[in-house]
């Protein structure tokens, strides 16, 4: 089948990588004038690196393996640790801190060259019962036999097939960033989370020296946007490494970007389209899985879309109810966590074991497609 992806971020490249890897003839247009390799880091959880695995892209060299989750409170107490060894050898895939930019050169770098096409901004799409039409904004416009949106946050696929409302903020921001650093917990491999009244902090290794760090406070539309003398200010008397860390960055390092959570719809395209990724389930970071639930969507469509025998609308219908339960309940998770975050007990400096340990690890341990259901791409050549 000719299959159309908007996007060519890490759904939309996870994608065409699955897709092509099954034989299919596979365009992704992207809005940007090349590939958008800004962002500090992601943590590739178990489940994300399997469907990696899964759909042809093997990223573990390329990233820091994490090994534990250490998780402390503003005074420096100890809330829980997680070893991910353990995890890792339960669920059969490791737990990797890759930069973003690495992550989105991986996927692109394995596919055939010319099959992403940029500057090319999608603004309408045309239905018929035997294809799909794309509209770009520079007047141009693609035929396929199908259509993947995987234009993130702000979806301009999902608003054409779908309607409806905007994604919502939750009242929280990130400011983070990724540096070179000489702070030891570099150059190691656990991950270290600060509860506070003030907000969240986070520090994970990346590999080569680099330090993925991360500051989250309550955030409104119209609040200032902070600059690290502001964070310092916020973070004041925190554990270290987290003064030191803020002492050696500049605002040049820091990027910034509010939550928002977007409702999971019933189904998520028409006859011939569907949706992956943030244009799909947009979520808080509270659980960091938005980007591995988007490799499961990636990997799911690709087994569906390998049955050929199938009506297509029946294909993307099967793909969107096999993976909505898992979704919601990921982006549920995600959604509670953070609204915990803005509790009294928690303004209290209360932080319950309880909560940390399930929000984290609960989006693990069960109900993942592909962490129960390996079945790898074959290697084969790409489509033509
Ligand atoms: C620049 C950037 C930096 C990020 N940094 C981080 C980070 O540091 N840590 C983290 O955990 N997550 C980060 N994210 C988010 C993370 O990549 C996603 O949450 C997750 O991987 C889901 O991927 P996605 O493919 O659904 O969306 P995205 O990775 O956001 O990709 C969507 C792509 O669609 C393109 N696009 C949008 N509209 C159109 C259109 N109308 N026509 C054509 N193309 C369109 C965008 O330019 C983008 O390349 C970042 C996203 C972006 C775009």
């Amino acid at each position: 089948m000719r299959v159309l992806v908007i996007g060519a971020g890490v759904g939309g490249l996870a994608a065409a990588n699955g897709l092509a890897g099954r034989g299919h003839e596979v365009e992704v247009f992207e809005h940007a004038d090349s590939l958008r390799t800004s962002g500090a880091g992601i943590t590739v959880w178990s489940n994300g690196t399997a469907a990696l695995r899964g759909l042809g892209v093997d990223i573990e060299p390329l990233g820091r393996p994490l090994r534990s989750l250490r998780s402390i409170t503003d005074t420096g107490r100890l809330l829980w640790e997680a070893d991910l060894g353990e995890v890792t050898e339960r669920l059969g895939s490791p737990t990797v801190q890759i930069p973003r930019r690495v992550l989105i050169a991986a996927l692109a770098g394995a596919l055939p060259p010319g099959m992403v096409h940029f500057g090319r901004r999608c603004t309408r799409v045309v239905e018929n019962p035997d294809h799909v039409v794309v509209e770009f904004a520079d007047g141009t416009s693609a035929t396929g036999d199908l259509l993947i949106g995987a234009d993130g946050q702000r979806s301009v696929i999902r608003r054409e097939l779908l309607g409806g409302r905007d994604a919502r903020p939750t009242g929280w921001a990130s400011w983070q960033g990724l540096t070179t650093s000489d702070l030891p917990i570099a150059r190691g491999h656990q991950t270290l989370n600060i509860a506070g009244r003030a907000g969240h902090a986070g520090l994970i290794p990346s590999g080569d020296g680099l330090l993925h760090w991360w500051f989250d406070t309550p955030w409104r539309e119209g609040d200032p946007v902070l600059s690290v003398a502001d964070l310092r200010e916020v973070f004041r008397g925190w554990p270290e490494p987290v003064e030191a860390l803020l002492a050696s960055v500049t605002d040049d390092d820091l990027g910034f970007f509010p939550h928002i959570r977007h409702k999971v719809p019933e189904v998520w395209g028409g006859a011939r389209s569907t949706l992956l990724g943030d244009a799909v389930h947009a979520m808080p970071p509270a659980v960091a899985q938005a980007a591995n639930q988007t490799l499961e969507d990636a990997w799911m469509l690709t087994q569906f879309l390998s049955e050929v025998d199938r009506p297509p609308a029946e294909l993307l219908r099967a793909y969107e109810q096999e993976r909505r339960p898992r979704v919601l309940k990921v982006s549920r998770t995600a959604a509670l966590t953070s609204a915990q975050r803005s509790t009294p007990l928690q303004r209290l400096g209360r932080f319950p074991k309880w909560a940390a340990t399930r929000s984290q690890l609960v989006t693990l341990r069960s109900g993942s497609n592909v962490l129960r259901t390996p079945a790898p791409v074959p290697a084969g050549a790409h489509a033509a």
